[in-house]
């Protein structure tokens, strides 16, 4: 008896990336030109060739000097994924010939990176968007440091480049092979990316070329732990794009490998227009490289001091703060999923907590739809570099912790207080005024409404209702409430409204 052959139910995709991300420093990794990275000016907007110096354009004589900035980023990647930060890093020269890289080579870190190992935490896709998915712990080869290529831009008869993003820092982030399919690497990236923008690390804008992605991709018979032959799909610059290219060419070598052919360890392009992948070359290896230290760059010492202040520059990270509001706030999970990927709105939202801890659920929800909406609703603030904490001016926290108060007191309905929010948000008044101006008070005075509440039932037009409603028609009782909403401008209060008709009602 012999098994029955394979299917392509049977193989499994094994995915290993290696992302690149441009840090947030205000000038380039190994010269003084600007980057201008972090502000609301992309850098590619900006006139061609104008980031540039004699070290970026690699002019005879010029030598390049380490930006403290960007190793101190990369460090601290290194210590919010729990990587160990090897006591000391250096640089290497990567040797080849592009026009995007005047120098012909490119400074990179070939054998000893700032960081080694480490893991991201990332959760994967439920079923529905209000439910929790499952969380996976992705563990990390090492992280290193290198200055990014200009940008080549091809015409029918002539090429252009544009040095602006050359000599940007650019940190690689390599995974080990652990990602099974093209769900679990868009949830990587994502994961990512909201840890490095909340550590301010990186803007990780994909869009912008901050973040860019070569996908290794491979497939193996499910339980097999050997790992075959990769393609690497070089520049990948969208989620979407990850996951097609990954989908594609898993598909492509489970196809080729059931028909028999031996997969060749190869190189990639990703055609997002026709959707598929093709052959660039086969797999360079290091030494086609020729890497070496680059003799004009010390290597560089980290100590212990060092990695001590840095940790401290950390912020909490995105899953633990989930996890800690869950825990200590008791917030659902539909409340955490939109705080947690912005630290900005997290900060405001416990700071608003800090003068109104009773209800953070309260609180939460109203900067989850109300500030939230506000927010998408004001296109100008919304392309502000940092709009929550624009908005926050607006309506600092204290002021929506009173709103959200007097709300959860009764003193306004949620109704009103949605219409106080857009108030407060357009014109920067607190809610007290806004409540008062507009004469929104509830009234809550039980003794001025039971006094009307007597005299509407001695009107004689409230006989017959009021015949109705002994004879048991409840809902006849809503008429009466007319005349009293009436008298208090709309004020009254409709439940103690409701509960003082009823009581006098049965008195009679
Ligand atoms: P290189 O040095 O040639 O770039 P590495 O061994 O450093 O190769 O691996 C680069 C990336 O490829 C890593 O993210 C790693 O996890 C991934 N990788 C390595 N082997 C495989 C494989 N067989 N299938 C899928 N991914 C792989
Ligand atoms: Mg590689």
């Amino acid at each position: 008896m012999t098994a029955a052959a394979p299917t392509a139910a049977d193989y499994e995709t094994v995915i290993g990336l290696e992302v690149h991300v441009q840090l947030k420093t205000h000038a380039k990794v190994f010269a003084g030109a600007p980057y201008l990275h972090g502000g609301t000016v992309n850098p590619s907007e900006i006139t061609p060739n104008t980031l540039t110096d004699p070290v970026v354009l690699a002019l005879p004589g010029a030598l390049p000097v380490l930006n403290k900035a960007a190793l101190e980023q990369s460090i601290r990647f290194g210590l919010t994924t729990n990587a160990q930060i090897p006591a000391f890093c250096n640089w290497d020269r990567k040797n080849y010939f592009y026009p995007d890289s005047p120098k012909n080579y490119q400074i990179s870190q070939k054998d000893h990176p700032v960081t080694l190992g480490g893991e991201v935490e990332i959760e994967l896709p439920a079923p529905s968007r209000n439910i929790m998915g499952e969380h996976k712990i992705i563990r990390l080869n090492h992280a290193h440091l290198e200055e990014d290529v200009g940008k080549l831009t091809h015409a029918a008869s002539s090429s252009l480049i544009d040095f602006n993003r050359a000599g940007a820092a650019l940190l690689e982030i390599v995974t080990e092979p652990d990602l099974r399919s093209p769900d679990e690497a868009a949830a990587f990236l994502n994961a990512l990316r909201i840890l490095l923008v909340s550590a301010n690390i990186s803007h990780c804008d994909m869009e912008k070329g901050q973040m860019r992605c070569d996908a290794n991709v491979s497939v193996r018979l499910r339980g097999e732990t050997r790992l075959n032959n990769r393609a690497e799909i070089k520049n990948l610059n969208s989620i979407s794009g990850v996951k097609n290219a990954i989908e594609y060419e898993a598909r492509r070598q489970i196809r080729e490998t059931l028909a028999g052919q031996t997969l060749p360890q190869e190189t990639r392009g990703w055609n997002a227009n026709s959707n598929r992948s093709y052959p660039l070359r086969s797999k360079e290896d290091a030494h086609d490289y020729r890497y070496f230290p680059d003799p004009d760059l010390m290597p560089v010492r980290v100590s212990a001091a060092d990695i001590a202040r840095l940790a401290d520059s950390l912020p909490e990270r995105p899953f633990d703060r989930q996890r800690r509001y869950a825990q200590q706030y008791k917030l659902p999970y539909t409340l955490t999923s939109v705080l947690i990927p912005d630290r900005p709105l997290c900060e405001y939202f416990e700071t608003a907590l800090a003068f109104y801890p009773d209800n953070p659920t309260s609180l939460a929800n109203f900067i989850a739809n109300d500030f939230l909406g506000a927010l998408a609703a004001d296109p100008e603030m919304r392309s502000l570099h940092s709009p929550v904490e624009a908005a926050s001016l607006r309506i600092p926290p204290a002021q929506l912790a009173s709103l959200v108060k007097l709300t959860d007191q009764g003193t306004i309905s949620r109704q009103q207080a949605r219409e106080v929010f857009v108030e407060m948000f357009a014109t920067g008044q607190t809610p007290e005024s806004i409540i008062s101006a507009r004469g929104l008070h509830q009234n809550t005075d039980t003794s001025a409404i039971e006094a009307l509440v007597r005299e509407t039932l001695a009107l004689p037009s409230s006989a017959k209702t009021i015949a109705e409603i002994k004879a048991g028609n409840l809902k006849a009782i809503n008429s009466l409430k007319g005349p009293i909403m009436k008298a208090t401008k709309g004020t009254a209060n409709p439940a103690l409204v409701d509960k003082l008709l009823r009581k006098h009602l049965e008195a009679l």
